[in-house]
């Protein structure tokens, strides 16, 4: 047993949403412990709560009810500025659609969230230069994304999500938009990352070969939890596409 606590603990968690007079329950009963350096993947059908939960572990929407802590930090409990710098000091985030800044280029794009923690340009670039390098494009660092393919803009946005260090690295179905080849390439540089520094990634996805990348594989239905695994510790994983 570890002695740190949890890098993210969930406790009671629900999210309604108002629609009418007939609120959708979107999550409801969710507790979930997620460790420092685990690569936690929230698995489950569409409509089934993962994006609503991961944005509510981003600290992107409120919670209904119920409590987030992440590294100490009880982050429901946060007014909207508090939380934007919780965000940008702690927290990366990976989407499915990229989001790269399209009159900037690979280096500036991944360059970028430096500016916000105040670092000198050289360093910026310095720094921007590695990651791009890790993730093999260090041909490609004038490029601007649209002149990428989808696998190369996802390889940014990767780049771009880890440069800070942050502790908490988000991702909504960062495989989504890619072919099977760029899928792996990405999953592979997202656990090499992570590895790295010792970082969580919470990442969801309907897909089960980003599942099989996890430590940790949350599977929600109908907004609760429905299975927890941990597949480097128990038996091989055995997971359909759904
Ligand atoms: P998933 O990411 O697993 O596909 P979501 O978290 O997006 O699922 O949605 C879970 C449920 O909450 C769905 O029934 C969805 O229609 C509902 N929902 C999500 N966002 C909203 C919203 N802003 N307003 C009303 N209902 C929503
Ligand atoms: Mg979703």
């Amino acid at each position: 047993m570890s002695s740190h606590p949890p890098m993210i603990e969930v406790r009671s968690l629900r999210k309604e949403y108002p629609v009418e007079d007939d609120p959708v329950v979107a999550l409801d009963h969710i507790d979930l412990n997620i460790a420092q350096g685990e690569i936690c993947c929230i698995f489950g059908p569409s409509g089934s709560g993962k994006s609503t939960l991961l944005n509510l572990l981003a600290g992107l929407e409120k919670p209904t009810r119920g409590g987030i802590r992440i590294h100490g930090v009880v982050i429901n409990q946060l007014n909207e500025s508090e939380l934007a710098l919780f965000r940008q000091q702690n927290t990366g985030f990976i989407f499915q659609s990229y989001n790269l800044l399209p009159a900037l280029n690979a280096l500036e794009n991944v360059a970028m969230p430096l500016m916000f923690k105040g670092v000198s340009k050289s360093k910026r670039e310095y720094v921007a230069k590695g990651l791009l390098k890790m993730v093999g494009l260090e041909n490609r660092m004038n490029h601007y994304p649209s002149q990428m393919s989808g696998g190369q803009q996802q390889r940014v946005g990767i780049a771009r999500a880890f440069v800070t260090k942050p502790y908490v690295i988000f991702a909504d179905e960062p495989t989504g938009n890619l072919d099977s080849k760029s899928s792996l390439e990405a999953l592979e540089m997202i656990r090499t990352f992570s590895r790295r520094f010792n970082q969580t990634v919470v990442m969801v996805s309907h897909s089960a070969m980003a599942a099989r990348y996890a430590d940790h594989i949350v599977t929600i239905e109908d907004g609760r939890i429905i299975k927890e695994e941990f597949p480097s510790k128990d038996q091989p994983l055995n997971l359909v596409e759904i």
